[in-house]
Parts: C-alpha cells; structure tokens; sequence
C-alpha cells in the first residue's frame, strides 16, 4: 500500500481569481518518491501553480517525511499553528503512516518523529547539514532502539539527560499520551524502559560512566587504573554497541570516542588478567 499521501485542496488564485484543486502532499515516504524528495529538497513541495495562469502558489500545510533506509520520521509543522495542533496532525500523520507499514516491518522509530522548526530546517536535516537533535529527543531514540536491559542502562550512561528528574517527568507525559493515542505497546516498551531508568545502573555501566565524565584522557587512565577490579570484562561488548548506535545517529565523533575508550578498557582487561 503507498505510504506516501496527499489530500486535494480547493483554491483560488490570487492572480487571475479562478478556482483550482491541486493535491497537498502530507506524507512523504523516501523510498517511494524520489521524485517529492527532490521537491523537499527544494523547498518547492507545497508551491502549486494555477493551472489558468502559471501564478505560483505557496501553501501552508504539515509534511511528515519517512525514509525507512535512515530509520528517520520527520514532521514538519504546518505555519502558524499552535503546538497542541501540531502535536495532533504529527499524530494523525504518524498513524495513518503506520496503519499502511506491515505490523512485521514496524520499528521503534517510528513512535517518535524528529520535529524541525520549518521546510528550510527540513531541507537541511534531509542534506544531513542540520543543528543536532534535542538531547532528551536524541536520547529517547536511543532508548527505544535499546532492547536488552544492559542496552538500555547503557544509553542511560551515554545520555546524561535521562538522569534527571525533568527528563522522566517528560518521558512520563508521553507514556501516557502513547496509552490516549492507542499505542499500547510502544507505551508500555517505554515505561519498562523508564523504569529501568529510575533504578539504580549496574556496576558496569556506573564504571562506564565514570570513565565517559573523565575530564581528561589522563585522569580517565587513572581511573581505569584505580577501579580495574571492578571490570567485569563486559564492558568492551558494551561500549562497541553504544558506539554504532551513535554512529546510527551520526554522531560519529561520540562513537570514535568511545571506541578509544574500548580500546583503553581492552587494554586494562588483558593487564589485569
Ligand atoms: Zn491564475
């Protein structure tokens, strides 16, 4: 089923004044339309030209973009609009996105769609050239791309926003708008998850993080050295999953870092032993 979707719209021309229909494009799906990605690209998606007179026609309307191969949802906000009705045609859109996906092919992504400010911003996200993410964003993701306990401690050490009270409180919020809008399971993955997160991180993941706060190379080695009998020599397993998570995420100068860190933890593994 085409996952990409447009609803028609009645205008009328603000040149000649003679009415016209044109199809608004609300979903995007990368892989099927390489055609309106070239259209997001330049920001020529929603400029319809009457048919009477070739006048271009700029129209204001939300755009959710899907590209399964990145594993990114982006939702674009209609102009003008206030964030309860953003928040509830993201919500529209997502579904309706989701409702054609096979049960089979759906991924956690897709709970959770990266919002820009504008079509410009979303141009630039798609040329991969955009601002971050927001952490508490960025670390949800990550979250829910997490699927072993381990994991999802883990992705707890790497993002420090998830250690604080206002990151849960947040995380709460949306568990429950996830159990208003019928998503239970995506609700209740995301509740395990924040409770594991309430609890206290496993001696591993406690060492890990120390070593991630480290503020120098040197006093990470100094710290590696003091706590080494506290390795359970799971850690390198755990720090190279991190770091292709946050290359999945291109954060690749994250990733590079944590692989020295592996490297370095590798290294105190075969001394102590
Ligand atoms: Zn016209």
């Amino acid at each position: 089923m085409e996952r990409s979707f447009a609803q028609p719209i009645d205008l009328t021309c603000v040149a000649c004044g003679q009415p016209f229909s044109s199809d608004i494009w609300l979903i995007v799906d990368a892989e099927e339309r390489s055609d309106l990605m070239a259209r997001i690209a330049d920001e020529s998606i929603h400029v319809v030209n009457c048919p009477h007179c070739g006048t271009p026609h700029l129209v204001e309307a939300p755009l959710l973009v899907h590209d399964s191969a990145a594993q990114t949802l982006i939702f674009s906000p209609q102009e003008h609009r206030t964030t309860a009705e953003s928040q509830e045609a993201a919500q529209q859109l997502g579904q309706f996105l989701i409702s054609r996906i096979p049960v089979a092919e759906r991924q956690p992504y897709l709970a959770t769609a990266q919002v820009v400010s504008s079509k410009e911003e979303l141009r630039r996200v798609l040329a991969g050239t955009a601002v971050e993410e927001d952490e508490l964003s960025l670390a949800l993701r990550a979250l829910m791309e997490a699927q072993s306990a381990d994991n999802i401690r883990a992705v707890a050490a790497t993002h420090a926003i998830l250690g604080t009270q206002d990151a849960l409180d947040q995380l709460d919020a949306y568990v429950t708008q996830l159990r208003q809008d019928h998503h239970p399971e995506t609700a209740e993955a995301l509740a395990q998850r924040v409770k594991l997160l309430r609890e206290r991180p496993s001696p591993a993941l406690q060492l890990i993080q120390a070593l991630l706060e480290a503020a120098s190379p040197e006093e990470r080695q100094h710290i590696l050295q003091d706590r080494a009998q506290e390795l359970t020599g799971n850690e390198p397993a755990v720090l190279e999953a991190l770091a292709e998570q946050a290359q999945r995420q291109q954060l690749d100068a994250i990733a590079s870092d944590l692989r020295v860190l592996r490297t370095e933890v590798l290294r105190q593994l075969e001394q102590s032993s």
